[in-house]
């Protein structure tokens, strides 16, 4: 066989790890410390909706430590201390506001809140994840100027690139405010990380492939990719338990393939932060056993070497 010359930038892996992109950035481990700021969001206030998405419980994707009121400065100690006892080898923590939407605000208010989490001495940058349509250009003109001083990325909930399965999902937006929302915050100079949630309904093979060419073609500077699990509350699980086959789940055998022929046609510069989620037993209603985050890993690298492929293999500059 020959060996493929892969990209610098992939170190000893086939896929180009956002872990070691930071890594090497900052001299050292990034930690990012999930926070809960208190907002909301538009499809859940009334704005857009108050059902909100069909998928979404935030409680799947925060850690349970967030789910007691407890103000911003004490969510950092102890999302520090927890991380430091874990990965004793953190060298920065970043600053994550991850539950709902966190520039869905008052500018004032969203200033307060990112500059109270800075001010924290052992807070080195920021990192906050928001909805493609709540990123008006006077916050994007603020965050640039704050990135002068501090390492700062947003995240954006893309989900699918197919607007029958976001309206089918109760998303709110299309693809083309995702796409918008991605070139405006990248052209203020910010690197922009995109959520994609495999799975969703009416979502069909070609249309998760092809997601792979669309987002190649816009300014993302890595990406996370998730795998649909229901989550106890939501409407998805409703549907589910009305009628399984209406909802169907990846195994984790066809979840692997899938990772691997997305990043087969995946631009070998956008960085992969995440190849899949983990959402806590006590919340999760199916699948019934899921696969953990870092066998999960493992197993995508296993199956990348014996199927003899890399990220960006197949990909094509349109
Ligand atoms: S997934 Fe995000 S945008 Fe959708 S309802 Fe939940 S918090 Fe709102």
């Amino acid at each position: 066989m020959n060996l493929p010359v892969l990209p610098p930038h992939f170190g000893a892996h086939r896929y180009f790890r956002y872990h070691d992109l930071l890594t090497q950035r900052y001299g050292g481990r990034v930690q990012k410390v999930s926070l809960n700021a208190g907002f909301t969001c538009p499809n859940r206030d009334g704005t857009l909706g108050r059902r909100g998405c069909t998928f979404c419980n935030n409680a799947g994707f925060t850690p349970a430590y967030l789910q007691r009121p407890l103000g911003l400065t004490e969510q950092l100690d102890e999302g520090i201390g927890r991380l430091r006892r874990r990965y004793p080898q953190t060298r920065h923590f970043f600053a994550y506001f991850q539950a709902y939407t966190n520039t869905y605000g008052e500018l004032e208010q969203l200033k307060s809140q990112y500059e109270l989490a800075l001010s924290h001495p052992d807070i080195d940058g920021l990192v906050i994840g928001t909805r493609p349509d709540c990123l008006p250009e006077s916050l994007l003109a603020y965050l640039s100027a704050l990135a002068k001083d501090f390492p700062l990325e947003v995240e954006i909930g893309i989900e699918s690139c197919d607007d029958a399965v976001l309206a089918r999902v109760n998303r709110g937006h299309d693809f083309a405010t995702s796409a918008d929302a991605i070139r405006r915050v990248a052209a203020h100079g910010l690197p922009v990380t995109g959520h994609l949630l495999f799975g969703l309904p009416g979502e069909s093979r070609a249309d998760q492939l092809q997601a792979a060419a669309l987002l190649s073609a816009l300014p993302l500077a890595s990406l996370k990719l998730h795998q649909l699990q229901l989550i106890r509350g939501t409407a998805l699980a409703s549907q589910w338990r009305r009628n399984s086959a209406a909802v169907p789940l990846f195994s984790p055998a066809d979840y692997i393939e899938l990772v691997i022929d997305f990043l087969e046609r995946l631009s070998p510069d956008i960085a992969i932060q995440r190849i899949g989620s983990e959402v806590p037993a006590r919340l999760r209603l199916a699948p019934a056993e899921a696969m953990p985050l870092s066998v999960l890993q493992q197993n995508v690298a296993a199956r990348m070497l014996e199927r003899e492929t890399w990220q960006g293999r197949l990909y094509r500059v349109a």
